[in-house]
C-alpha cells in the first residue's frame, strides 16, 4: 500500500534517472503522509514530477527502489519479477539433475533491492535486507512456488540477523511455506552438501563460490591442498574430486568443521585424503613447516564491512596472504579472495602485491576471478560487485 509522497531537494532525482535504486535520507526535502517502515512510497523531484516507487526505511537508504515507472506493486509485480529472474538462471543452465543450488535472487542485481533467495534442491531460503521484504514475505513465498511450478515446496524465512536491530519488529526465523523434514542434501556440480539454513551461516552455503571451486578442481591434481576458512568444505571437496594427495581443511569454527567433515564423508565416504581443523587460521598458517602445501585457499570472512574499516582490512589480507606466500612451496598455487564489498578490485590487488613484496617471492597472476552469474550485478548499483578473487602461480 502506498501510504506517502517523497520530495527530493533539487538536483537529488539525478541518480534516479540513471536507476541507482536507492535514496539517501540527505535527499529528502519533505515526506507527505506518515509512513511506517517498511511501507511504499512514491517519489518525485522537487517539481512534482514522478520518479519512483520503493520500500521506505528508516535510516541512511531511506528508499530502496522497486520500479522507475509508475506502476502498481501486487501480486503480478512480485511474480513477475521472480519469474525474470527464474529465466535468468534457467538460461545459465543452473538447474540441472547435477546441480540443485543457485541464488534467485541477488536484490539490486535482480531489481529487487533487500531481497536475497537461494534454492537448495525444494527448498528455497529467503533473507530480507530491508522492513519492506519483510512486510511483504508472504506474497514472495507465494510467488516462488508459484513461479517453480511444484519443483520448490518449501520456503524458508531466514532474515532475524538481516533486519536492521532497530527497525521495530519481530523477526523469527522459520517455514513459510512447507517444510524439510530431516537431512536437506543439495547438489552443486554433482557434488553432495548438507545444508544447515536454520543455524548456518548466510543462507546455509555460499553458492557463490561454485565457479571458482570447479576452477580449483583443475588445479587439485597431485597436490598437497589447504582450504583456509573452509566453513562447511566447498573447496574441499572439490579438491578431493580434482585428485588431490591430501586436502586438510580449517575453520575457526568447531560447528563448521563438522559440517565440513561430514560433507566430504557424503561425497567421498571413507576416504583418508582429507583432515578438518577447528582453529584459527592466522595460528595454522604460523605453525605449519614450509613446503607442506602446494595449493592453498583463503577465503575469509569479509575483513571490511564498512568503509571506515577499510585500512585495517587491507592490513588483514596482506598478513593473511604474505604468510601463505611464506609457506607455499615453489611452484604452488594460491587461491586468494575478498568478499568485502568495501574493498575494491584494485585494492585487494594491492593488498596482495604487498605481501607478494614483503615475501619475496616470484608471484604471477593466473586468472581473476570474480562472483557467479547468479549474483549478477546491476550496471548501475556497482555497489553490488563484492567478490574478488586472484589465483597466483608462486616460485
Ligand atoms: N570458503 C567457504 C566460505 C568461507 S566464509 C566456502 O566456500 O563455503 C568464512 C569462514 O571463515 C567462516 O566459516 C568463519 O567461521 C571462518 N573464520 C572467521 N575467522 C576465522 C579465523 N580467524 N580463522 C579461521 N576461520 C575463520
Amino acid at each position: 500500500m502506498v501510504t506517502a509522497k517523497l520530495y527530493l531537494k533539487p538536483k537529488k532525482e539525478e541518480s534516479l534517472k540513471r536507476f541507482h535504486p536507492w535514496v539517501f535520507s540527505g535527499a529528502i526535502q519533505k515526506i507527505s503522509g506518515t509512513p511506517a517502515e517498511g511501507d511504499l512510497i512514491e517519489i518525485f523531484d522537487c517539481n512534482g514530477n514522478y520518479c519512483a516507487i520503493g520500500h521506505y526505511q528508516i535510516g541512511s537508504i531511506a528508499v530502496r527502489i522497486l520500479s522507475f515507472e509508475e506502476k502498481e506493486i501486487n501480486t503480478s509485480f512480485w511474480k513477475e519479477k521472480i519469474s525474470n529472474a527464474y529465466q535468468l538462471r534457467l538460461s545459465l543452465g543452473l538447474l540441472r539433475e547435477d546441480n540443485n543450488s543457485f541464488r534467485l535472487i541477488h536484490g539490486e542485481g535482480d531489481g529487487l533491492p533487500g531481497l536475497i533467495v537461494d534454492i537448495y534442491g525444494e527448498t528455497a531460503v529467503m533473507q530480507a535486507h530491508s522492513v519492506g521484504m519483510h512486510t511483504i514475505r508472504m506474497e514472495i513465498a507465494e510467488a516462488i512456488i508459484n513461479v517453480f511450478h511444484g519443483k520448490i515446496k518449501n520456503v524458508f524465512y531466514k532474515s532475524e540477523s538481516t533486519l536492521p536491530y532497530k527497525a521495530n519488529i519481530a523477526v523469527e526465523d522459520g517455514y513459510l511455506i512447507g517444510e524439510c523434514s530431516g537431512d536437506c542434501i543439495a547438489k552443486e556440480n554433482g557434488l553432495l552438501f548438507h545444508v544447515d539454513w536454520l543455524k548456518g551461516q548466510k543462507t546455509g552455503f555460499f553458492i557463490d563460490q561454485r565457479e571458482n571451486r570447479t576452477l580449483l578442481e583443475k588445479y587439485s591434481k597431485n597436490r598437497n591442498v589447504l582450504n583456509m576458512f573452509c566453513y562447511t568444505g566447498g573447496f574441499s571437496f572439490y579438491a578431493m574430486r580434482g585428485e588431490a594427495l591430501r586436502v586438510d581443511s580449517v575453520d575457526s569454527s568447531s560447528k563448521a568443521i563438522e559440517l565440513t567433515n561430514r560433507n566430504v564423508e557424503l561425497n567421498f565416504p571413507n576416504d583418508t585424503r582429507h583432515k578438518a581443523y577447528a582453529t584459527d587460521a592466522f595460528k595454522f598458517l604460523d605453525d605449519i613447516k614450509k613446503d607442506e602445501y602446494d595449493l592453498i585457499i583463503l577465503d575469509p570472512p569479509a575483513f571490511a564491512k564498512h568503509r571506515d574499516v577499510l585500512r585495517n582490512a587491507l592490513q588483514g589480507y596482506k598478513k593473511l596472504n604474505a604468510k601463505a606466500f611464506e609457506k607455499i612451496k615453489k611452484g604452488g598455487i594460491v587461491f586468494t579472495f575478498s568478499c568485502s564489498q568495501a574493498v575494491n578490485k584494485e585494492q585487494f590487488r594491492l593488498a596482495v602485491f604487498s605481501a607478494a613484496a614483503m615475501s619475496g617471492r616470484n608471484v604471477r597472476i593466473l586468472h581473476q576471478l570474480e562472483q557467479p552469474a547468479d549474483h549478477p550485478i546491476n550496471i548501475y548499483h556497482p555497489e553490488g560487485e563484492y567478490l574478488k578473487g586472484l589465483v597466483l602461480y608462486v616460485e
